[in-house]
């Protein structure tokens, strides 16, 4: 065995797909009794439904250079890409809405349209080298330079309390605040400007997709190239202790560094285990599936274009929740991340029956059943939604850490979101993937670039380990069809 890969969430085996199309022979092994990580989906309810567990919204995973690369189309895994990315309903305002359609969103924000247009279109002109710096593994210097000059001054102003006075309306205003919560941490936040900047103008440029049939598709689809590239996925098959996986000249592990920490037990130098145990986790996440037997009958029929809708009430009440949640405190109703997917996807409705999936950040921990919580955060935008619920499923911040070990505490991030864990992600080392193990890397979301369906980091993790331990230096095709490998094999 060349390369043993531990997890399979979307940075295990994007990791996989390219050290498999590199000629290594490569095995994956999944505590979990299916494949994906954070891209599982499954009926919960009715066996005709699809919910999705963990990722429903791929902005990254249509827009990063792995996916760009792996071309998840042209393996019929169909992106369907919502004309409406997202929504934000409001008490007594217009709701926020933004279209892909950059254009139609400034006319509906008024006189916010113009500077709206002002801090997304430069973005969206650019969005490519945009995405590409956020998604880079901070340790080269980005290709267009024009990315950093355009995104450094947005997320500074979107991070900062001056978006009030940048933004005139409420509605203009929680629609950038609404993208910021996805940072998860205090705000409003550099993190929390950088994201809002990031996710906001994908929202108008290659848009919030939702894989036809759920995002299991992908993790299928990244599975079937690495065994038709001569890989093995071994699905229930945890690794407890890196002993096991010793007989690999090199090993990833799409782990956090908790996990590393157990795994690798007194064979990791003291000062290495001192700062992986001070790696800091963020806020966690508490989620309901529902069944439901309607679209959602929100109040203002127009957020119902979008599938994704941030329901948290303005920029002020969604800022002041979610800097409590980051104190570690409960307060008020929650902001709410919800997706309803047949809205873009019709076909994961069936006469009567449609999945709903919606989540709030809670504290670390938490052990509360947010069901409640949620269900009311929702009716008061859509009156009449609680009668169309079915059937529903909750999932505790403690009960996310049981059903994915790296969901430390219910953190879904993979570790706090702040400037100093995202430039030392998940201990600063001139080569973040590498560990003080010879042959043994990370590519988990606790390394760079961090949370989110995108495969960066099992990307940027799988290049090292090509040049340090195999001396490839150039990277293998990843574009459906049979591998082509112009560095060769190089051992
Ligand atoms: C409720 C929720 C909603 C989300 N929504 C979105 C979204 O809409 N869009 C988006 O882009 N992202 C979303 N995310 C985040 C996204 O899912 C994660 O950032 C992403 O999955 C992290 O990928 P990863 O490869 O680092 O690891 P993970 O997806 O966490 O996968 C790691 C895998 O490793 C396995 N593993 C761990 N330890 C071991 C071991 N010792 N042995 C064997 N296997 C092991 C785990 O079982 C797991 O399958 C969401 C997450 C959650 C939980």
């Amino acid at each position: 065995m060349d390369v043993a890969i531990v997890g399979s969430g979307p940075n295990g085996l994007a990791a996989g797909v390219v050290l498999a199309r590199a000629g290594l022979s490569v095995h994956v092994f999944e505590a979990g009794d299916t494949f994906g990580g954070g891209l599982r989906s499954k009926p919960l309810f009715d066996p005709e439904i699809v919910h999705d567990i963990c990722s429903a919204v791929h902005p990254l995973g249509a827009a990063s250079r792995f996916f760009r690369e792996f071309d998840l189309e042209a393996r019929g895994v169909e992106l369907c890409v919502p004309e409406a990315s997202y929504a934000h309903p409001l008490d007594g305002a217009q709701a926020g809405v933004a279209y892909r359609d950059l254009e139609r969103t400034c006319e509906r924000l008024g006189r916010d349209g113009p500077r709206w247009r002002r801090l997304m279109e430069p973005l969206v002109e650019h969005s490519q080298s945009v995405v590409d710096l956020v998604l880079s593994d901070q340790r080269h210097l980005p290709r267009d330079v024009l990315a950093p000059l355009l995104l450094a001054p947005r997320a500074l102003l979107g991070g900062s309390p001056l978006t009030s006075r940048l933004l005139a309306s409420r509605t203009a205003r929680a629609l950038l605040a609404g993208v910021a919560a996805h940072s998860l941490g205090r705000l409003p936040s550099l993190p929390g400007g950088a994201v809002a900047m990031l996710l906001g103008h994908l929202a108008h440029a290659s848009g919030w997709p939702l894989p036809r049939g759920g995002s299991q598709r992908l993790a299928d689809a990244l599975v079937a190239d690495i065994e038709a590239h001569g890989g093995t996925c071994h699905a229930a098959t945890p690794i407890e202790d890196l002993r096991e996986v010793e007989r690999a000249k090199a090993v990833l592990l799409n782990v956090s560094p908790k996990v590393f920490l157990a795994l690798a037990g007194p064979r990791l130098p003291d000062r290495y285990r001192r700062r992986l145990g001070r790696f800091d986790h963020g806020p966690a996440s508490a989620k309901v599936d529902f069944l439901v037997s309607e679209p959602v009958p929100w109040r203002d029929p127009e957020v119902g274009s979008a599938p994704t809708v941030h329901v948290g009430g303005d920029d002020r009440e969604v800022f002041a929740y979610e800097s409590a949640v980051q104190r570690g405190e409960r307060r008020g109703e929650p902001f709410v991340l919800l997706v309803d997917p047949a809205v873009a996807d019709p076909d994961r409705a069936r006469s009567g029956r449609r999945p709903l999936w919606a989540y709030c950040h809670v504290p670390n921990g938490d052990p509360v059943d947010p069901t409640e919580a949620i269900t009311a955060r929702i009716e008061r935008y859509a009156p009449g939604f609680r009668d169309t619920v079915l059937a529903s499923r909750a999932i505790t911040a403690p009960e996310f850490e049981s059903y994915n070990r790296n969901y430390v505490g219910g953190d879904i991030a993979g570790g706090a979101v702040t400037v100093p864990q995202m430039l030392a992600r998940p201990a600063l080392r001139v080569n973040p993937y590498a560990t003080p193990l010879p042959g043994v890397y990370l590519c988990s979301a606790s390394t760079p670039p961090g949370p989110s369906v995108h495969g960066m980091a099992g990307y940027h993790a799988a290049r090292a380990v090509l040049r340090k331990e195999f001396g490839i230096r150039t990277l293998p095709a990843l574009e459906p069809g049979p591998p082509v490998n112009p560095g060769g094999r190089v051992r």
